[in-house]
């Protein structure tokens, strides 16, 4: 059965600033053209971000004042992006939980993040929740994905990975972005200057002419434990060194054309 989402309100769960554009830039600006809102929820400010940091202030050792500051300034590129792409600030919902540390927090059965979550969602009463993946290689995005399922209810999600490509059996849907589209989301992609500092062809990466988005994943997402996050750190690190996009967790499956084409671009269905 083809993927129909409501788009009228859709709610984004980033991770981190960026993975909203990266992921959705297209689809937003879909969705802002056709007159429907859209709402992100930024769950941290991406404040432990130690090489760029560590490259732009000529500085080895790191503190707290450091990473509040960089937090600060990550705020700004993401608001800055957000209006490339026409969403006004008033959108955006900062959470402000501690960037690489989330996983941490659900291991100690620390829920504050999905209840946060709840909140956000009552209050803006989304018609689709555009969640990151379980199957994400990035720590942070695999539990974010299981809190956000944990908050949803029965509202319509849908997923998407960013440090991985997507497996091809949970393909659901795809926004096919125009020329402009396509530009306009380099743009917003441009203003996040701090990780394009040492990563520019790893996130330029991401403004093709595709995003696809996965079916939900109440089936998949959990907690996990010590040992599975620090080997799926150790993918992701090797990938963001080498610049290889890591295979996607539990499938060697790629996405083809073919199953692209049967996922739908997701054009007019505001
Ligand atoms: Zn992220």
């Amino acid at each position: 059965m083809r993927w129909q989402p409501t788009l009228d309100r859709t709610m984004i769960v980033a991770p981190h600033p960026d993975d909203d554009v990266i992921a959705a830039g297209g689809l937003i600006q879909r969705i802002v053209a056709g007159g429907g809102e859209v709402s992100v929820v930024y769950v941290t400010d991406g404040e432990n971000n130690p090489w760029p940091q560590r490259y732009m202030k000529r500085k080895w050792m790191l503190g707290a004042d450091d990473r509040a500051e960089w937090g600060a300034m990550r705020r700004r590129e993401a608001l800055a992006s957000l209006e490339r792409l026409r969403v006004p600030s008033e959108a955006t919902r900062f959470l402000a939980f501690p960037d690489q540390k989330i996983t941490a927090l659900a291991r100690r059965g620390d829920m504050r993040l999905r209840d946060e979550l709840r909140q956000a969602i009552e209050s803006f009463r989304p018609t689709l929740i555009v969640s990151p993946s379980g199957r994400d290689v990035h720590s942070d995005h695999r539990t974010i994905a299981w809190f956000t399922h944990a908050a949803a209810g029965a509202i319509d999600v849908t997923t998407y990975v960013v440090h991985s490509a997507p497996r091809a059996d949970r393909l659901i849907g795809t926004v096919i972005l125009s020329e402009r589209e396509q530009r306009r989301k380099c743009e917003a992609i441009e203003c996040h200057a701090s990780q394009l500092l040492l990563s520019r062809a790893r996130f330029m990466a991401h403004a093709g002419p595709t995003e696809s988005f996965c079916a939900p994943e109440f089936d998949l997402v959990r907690v996990d434990s010590t040992v599975r996050q620090w080997s799926l750190a150790l993918a992701h690190a090797l990938g963001v060194v080498t610049g290889a996009v890591p295979a996607p967790i539990g499938s060697r499956v790629q996405p083809t054309a073919d199953v692209q084409d049967r996922a739908g671009d997701v054009t007019g269905l505001l």
